[in-house]
């Protein structure tokens, strides 16, 4: 491991302060996707370890909540700081254990950072209210108090913004936490740790267990002294958690799939919407929850749209992440390289043709080449279920009301899309798309300041903005006799 500061690459699970191995010994290999050789391993935890991670955030949280926002701030800062010192290290940990390029990585690693920044400040906003008594003799308080120990269960996708979005405003909050992090990028979360523990965020506040999902998970979600879950991932793996918190009726907040529209109005800024698309599809080699899913393009600039969509993506550079110039890494692993062929040879079957990509690339492995799908039909799998690779499906529509149903038919609501210029359509397609998220003239959407959550099968609660802080708080009412 080739890093400026090699005590961020941590092979350990991180519980109350100390650096921990599974209690039997027992690891996880971690590969890189690039070339599917081992870069390290973790401990494989389970219920027990998971537990006594637990308590430990349980014990650190009455000393944590009773500092003042502005002292939490304080140490919350420092740990931003540490990340963007340590950007660059901790951005080629994440490109090799991740895949994506490493100017994305970076970005990654900046806008994780963002969010404890933001937070820290936020912390010292939480207000309450003072109500007019119903009664001459009443006066009635409002105030907000952290939720106690939370848990956070992340994906792969996203190894340190996933983690930060949700550990920010839980410490900031006065809350503490214990994180599950994707088991094929650990170190991401591993090097977090490292740097909380040097910015001087107190033993138990924040805890990494690394091993089984479903052991860590299963503990994480009946263990009472756990008031809170946070998840992100997949919609199957977010119904289960959700059920399992059931019994204690615990908080739950979920970042879920999604299957977002990206459309294209014949009033659209064509060259912008190229762009848009590229960024929204392809960024991460399209495994991010928001990523364009459907391209719904109206009739009379179909055949515009495709053929410069077609040269822009045909200029992306496929390769290891740690290459200058590569645009496209690999993807996570052979799984998701067969659901973008299953994809791809359902939507031909059914009509579609490929003008460019469709095949894996001679790099080998998990590398996927950047595809676009033309004349693909309604009722190709694409339509319905979220890609998460670089598979651009583009569909032809004719008016409003039919793209509007079209892209609103669908179980999931994370983000939507759509290029248009005359803003009375602005409005009306922004206000009927079901979604949590929308970006109008622009593909890219994620960041610290604004709230990120889906409705529908895509998730509840939101993350980052002002709103992201109250999942991790109580409202409280006093209501005083005088
Ligand atoms: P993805 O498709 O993004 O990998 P998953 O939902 O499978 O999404 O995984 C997201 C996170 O959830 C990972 O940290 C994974 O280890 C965890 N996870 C998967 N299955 C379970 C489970 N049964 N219980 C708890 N966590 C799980």
């Amino acid at each position: 491991m080739q890093l400026n500061d090699l005590s961020l690459f941590r092979q350990q699970a991180y519980i109350e302060g100390e650096w921990r191995d599974a209690h039997g010994g027992e690891t996880i290999t971690v590969t890189n996707p690039a070339n599917d050789q081992p870069l390290g391993s973790v401990p494989k935890m389970g219920a027990e370890e998971t537990r006594a991670a637990i308590e430990g955030a349980n014990r650190a949280l009455p000393a944590w909540r009773a500092l003042t926002a502005k002292e939490r701030a304080t140490l919350l800062r420092r740990w931003f700081d540490l990340m963007m010192t340590h950007q660059d290290d901790l951005a080629r940990l994440m490109t090799l254990e991740q895949g994506k390029p490493l100017a994305e990585a970076k970005g990654e690693i900046a806008y994780a950072a963002s969010f404890i920044e933001w937070f820290a400040e936020e912390g010292k906003r939480i207000y309450g209210d003072t109500i007019p008594g119903h009664q001459a003799d009443k006066r009635l308080l409002v105030i907000k108090q952290p939720i106690g120990v939370t848990a956070a269960i992340t994906p792969w996708n996203f190894p340190s913004a996933m983690i930060t979005r949700k550990a920010g405003p839980a410490l900031a909050a006065g809350c503490t936490m214990v994180l599950k992090p994707a088991s094929q990028t650990p170190f991401s979360a591993l090097a977090l740790a490292e740097l909380a523990s040097r910015a001087g965020i107190p033993a138990g506040v924040f805890n990494v267990v690394t091993g089984s999902a479903a052991a860590v998970g299963n503990e994480l979600t009946s263990n009472p002294l756990v008031r809170k879950l946070s998840f992100t991932g997949s919609t199957d793996v977010g119904r289960q958690l959700m059920a399992q918190c059931a019994k204690d009726i615990k908080k739950v907040s979920l970042e879920l799939g999604g299957n977002a529209p990206f459309i294209v109005f014949d009033d659209a800024d064509l060259d912008k919407a190229v762009e848009g698309a590229l960024a929204s599809k392809f960024r991460n080699a399209g495994q991010t929850c928001v990523c364009a899913n459907r391209l719904y393009v109206q009739e009379g600039v179909y055949a515009s749209f495709a053929e410069k969509l077609q040269l822009a993506v045909e200029k992306l550079q496929l390769g290891d992440g740690l290459t200058p110039g590569v645009t496209t890494g690999p993807l996570i692993d052979s799984k998701a390289v067969a659901k973008v062929q299953e994809h791809i040879a359902d939507a031909v079957e059914k009509g579609a043709r490929i003008i460019t990509g469709g095949n894996t690339h001679a790099l080998g492995g998990n590398f996927f080449q950047p595809t676009i799908l033309v004349d693909v039909p309604a009722c190709a799998k694409v339509a319905k279920e979220e890609t998460f690779g670089p598979l651009a499906p583009l569909f032809r529509f004719k008016d409003e009301a039919d793209v509007i149903a079209m892209a609103n038919d669908t179980e999931f609501g994370l983000a939507a899309y759509f290029y248009a210029r005359d803003m009375s359509r602005v409005f009306r397609v922004g206000e009927a798309l079901e979604y949590g998220i929308v970006g109008i003239n622009t593909g890219i959407i994620s960041n610290e300041v604004a709230p990120f959550g889906g409705v529908k099968a895509s998730g509840l609660g939101r993350e980052g903005s002002k709103y992201g802080i109250e999942d991790y708080l109580e409202i409280k009412y006093m209501c005083i006799g005088l």
